[in-house]
C-alpha cells in the first residue's frame, strides 16, 4: 500500500476522484442523515463546500452509517469522502484527541477501549474466554495504522 499523497487530498482532486459535478444538490442524503438530525455533519453542505473550496468543519461527526450512500440517486459515495476528509484532518493535526487516544489504543492493545480487570471479570462471568492479543493479528494491525500515520498525530 503506497503512502496517500496529501496532493491527491485537495479540495480539486477529491472532487473529481468522487464526481461531485453530477451532484443535483437535491438534498436527499442531508434529509436520511442521524448526524444532521442531531446537528452534526450536514452530507449536502460536504459536497456544497468541496467545490466551493471550503472547510467542512464537521467530518468527524460522521456516523459512517452509509445511509446517505444509499439514497444518493447519483451514487457518490459520501462516507468514503468524509473518510478522506477525515485523514486530511488528521494529517493537519486536526483529529480529535478521542479519535488519537482511541487508534493508539487500538495500535497497542488492538482494541479502541481499555480493558482492564473489571472487562476480564465481567468476561468471566458472562461465561466468555479471556481477551488474546494474537500476536500475529497484531503485527499486521500495527502496520495498518501506523501506514495511516494517524497514530502519529
Ligand atoms: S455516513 Fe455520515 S454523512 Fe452519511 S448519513 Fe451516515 S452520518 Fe450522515
Ligand atoms: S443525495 Fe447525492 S445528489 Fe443529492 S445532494 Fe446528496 S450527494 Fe448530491
Amino acid at each position: 500500500m503506497d503512502d496517500f499523497d496529501p496532493a491527491d487530498l485537495s479540495d480539486e482532486r477529491l472532487a473529481v476522484r468522487f464526481s461531485l459535478d453530477t451532484c443535483r444538490d437535491c438534498g436527499l442524503c442531508s434529509k436520511a442523515c442521524p448526524s444532521t438530525r442531531h446537528g452534526g455533519i450536514d452530507p449536502r453542505n460536504v459536497v456544497r463546500d468541496l467545490i466551493a473550496g471550503e472547510r467542512e468543519e464537521n467530518v468527524w461527526d460522521c456516523l459512517l452509517c452509509y445511509i446517505c450512500d444509499d439514497v444518493c440517486p447519483v451514487d457518490i459515495n459520501l462516507p468514503l469522502l468524509i473518510t478522506h476528509l477525515r485523514y486530511r484532518s488528521a494529517l493537519e493535526g486536526d483529529a480529535p484527541p478521542r479519535f488519537v487516544r482511541g487508534a493508539k489504543a487500538f495500535l497497542k492493545e488492538g482494541r479502541g477501549f481499555p480493558a482492564g480487570p473489571r472487562t476480564a471479570k465481567v468476561r468471566e462471568e458472562m461465561g466468555l474466554p479471556a481477551m488474546q492479543n494474537g500476536d500475529r493479528a497484531m503485527r499486521e494491525l500495527g502496520k495498518v495504522v501506523s501506514r495511516t500515520r494517524f497514530a502519529h498525530e
